[in-house]
């Protein structure tokens, strides 16, 4: 059912990841789909952007609508992220932005992005979706001084020319309000957003969908599509799908029958995350580390990590070809010894929860979301930079009004994400070569900027 980019280890949907998430989530158990549905649009993928469309299709349209996930709901990336509920999802920086989409463009899309934030909390609030918010915005980590001064440099463009409201932090402002560790030197402090249950938040969406009237089939994986002039034919273990307009919201995890057109797009990455056990108030003492808003360091391998309310410490990283579990006890020591450069004080804490799944990039360096050209009623978004928890539901909210009919807004119609992105070497082989090369250089760019 899934295009299996990487080993097979990957791709259970029978299995609930092993996460922090489905561990302490209290969550609905929905029984499997089953049976034959005639739907106005059907959705295969039940993560943050099949779920959005659902809901508003269902409740701001009035439209029948039917999600298919292979696993249970919120199985994919949804389920088992960080929870950074940040921005931006991209890989440019603010300057690479506007080189791309020009001014008007990279402020679009970062308009859009500002937007997206404030959906989730607005979709939280008007739907009763506990998404255990913490934190204030996000804190961008510099891990070098070469690094501080870029983020100057960032800072100053970002409130030049976008709404986006930040904050610089000297290394010792940055140790009175976030860490006190010597692995930083100064930070961005992005005023947008925080952290968040990511679990609760799929869950929460799925309910709410189904509230309003969506039919949610989990554990049915499509194994078959088929288009005809009446729209589209979806064949799952235990049900049949017929739809005049179909949305394909499987971003990383592609499915085997993925249409030629949309070939080739869409890279999956995997992203590993390490929880430690809860930390005494000692422990976190000792880097006077207080705070709940999520951090990112400016490597390019970047690495990730936020303090959860339970006390325990969060910490990911992105890389891994295999993605075998063999691979993976490899990239779990990876992220032990990371995090013990970063906190030296807590290098050999006990790990209680290790998991991974897979992002999707692309070569446009942006999400890409729209109509499948020659596929008519045919939609597709992907591509979120491991950046997709709002901009996920915000594309689903978009693709909602568009398989509607309705215009977009203005905001959708500036938000630069629309079309897709040129095509990658047409050979997982070719593909994995081109990953390895950019994990390699980005791991010697990041080497040469360390300080002495
Ligand atoms: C480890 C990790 C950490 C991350 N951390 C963050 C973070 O902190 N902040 C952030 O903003 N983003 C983060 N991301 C990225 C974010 O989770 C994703 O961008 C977002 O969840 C994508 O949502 P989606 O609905 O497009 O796709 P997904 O949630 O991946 O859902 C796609 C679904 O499609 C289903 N599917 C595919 N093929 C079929 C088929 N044939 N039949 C039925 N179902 C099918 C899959 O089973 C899957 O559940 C992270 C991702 C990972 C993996």
């Amino acid at each position: 059912m899934y295009q299996p980019f990487y080993h097979a280890d990957q791709y259970r949907p029978q299995h609930s990841p092993p996460s922090y998430w489905h561990a302490t989530t209290p969550r609905p158990t929905l029984a499997p789909g089953s049976g034959e549905h005639t739907v106005d649009v059907a959705i295969v993928g039940g993560g943050y952007c099949g779920l959005s469309a659902a809901l508003h299709l269902a409740r701001d349209h009035g439209a029948r609508v039917a999600v298919l996930e292979a696993g249970d709901i919120g199985w994919g990336a949804s389920g088992r992220n960080a929870g950074f509920n940040t921005l931006p999802a991209t890989k440019h920086d603010y300057i690479g932005l506007q080189r791309a989409l020009g001014e008007a463009g990279a402020a679009g899309f970062m308009a859009a992005q500002q937007e997206a934030l404030q959906l989730v909390a607005s979709l939280a609030a008007a739907e009763g979706i506990a998404t255990q918010a913490c934190g204030e915005g996000s804190y961008v980590v510099a891990h070098s001084p070469a690094a501080w001064a870029g983020l100057q440099d960032e800072y100053h463009a970002w409130r030049l020319h976008t709404p986006v409201a930040s904050r610089l932090l000297t290394r010792a402002e940055f140790a009175g309000r976030g860490h006190a560790g010597d692995a930083q030197y100064g930070a961005l402090h992005i005023l947008h957003g925080g952290g968040l249950n990511p679990l609760a938040l799929a869950s929460g969406l799925a309910q709410a969908a189904q509230r309003h009237g969506a039919i949610l089939l989990p554990q049915q994986a499509v194994h078959a599509w088929q288009p005809h002039s009446g729209g589209h034919t979806l064949q799952a273990a235990d049900s049949v799908v017929h739809a005049r307009q179909l949305l394909l919201a499987t971003n990383g995890y592609l499915p085997a029958w993925l249409p030629p057109v949309l070939r080739h797009r869409t890279l999956p990455v995997i992203s590993n995350i390490i929880v430690t056990r809860p930390l005494s108030a000692a422990e976190w003492g000792a880097y006077a580390y207080h705070t709940h808003t999520p951090m990112f360091d400016t490597r390019h391998l970047l690495s990730y990590w936020r303090r959860l309310p339970d006390g325990r410490l969060l910490f990911g990283a992105r890389g891994d070809l295999s993605g075998s579990d063999a691979s993976g006890q490899r990239q779990r020591a990876a992220l032990q010894a990371q995090l013990a450069a970063c906190f030296p004080a807590w290098a050999g804490v006990d790990i209680d929860y290790f998991w991974r799944g897979l992002i999707a990039v692309n070569r446009r360096l942006l999400p890409q979301y729209g109509p499948l050209p020659g596929l008519p009623g045919m939609w597709y978004a992907a591509g979120c930079f491991g950046s997709g928890v709002s901009t996920m539901p915000w594309l689903g909210r978009a693709l909602a009004r568009a398989m509607a009919g309705q215009p977009p807004s203005a905001s959708e119609a500036a938000c630069a994400m629309h079309g897709l992105a040129p095509r990658l070497p047409p050979a997982t082989a070719l593909q994995k070569l081109g990953l390895q090369f950019a994990y390699t250089a980005y791991a010697w760019r990041d080497r040469l900027s360390e300080p002495a």
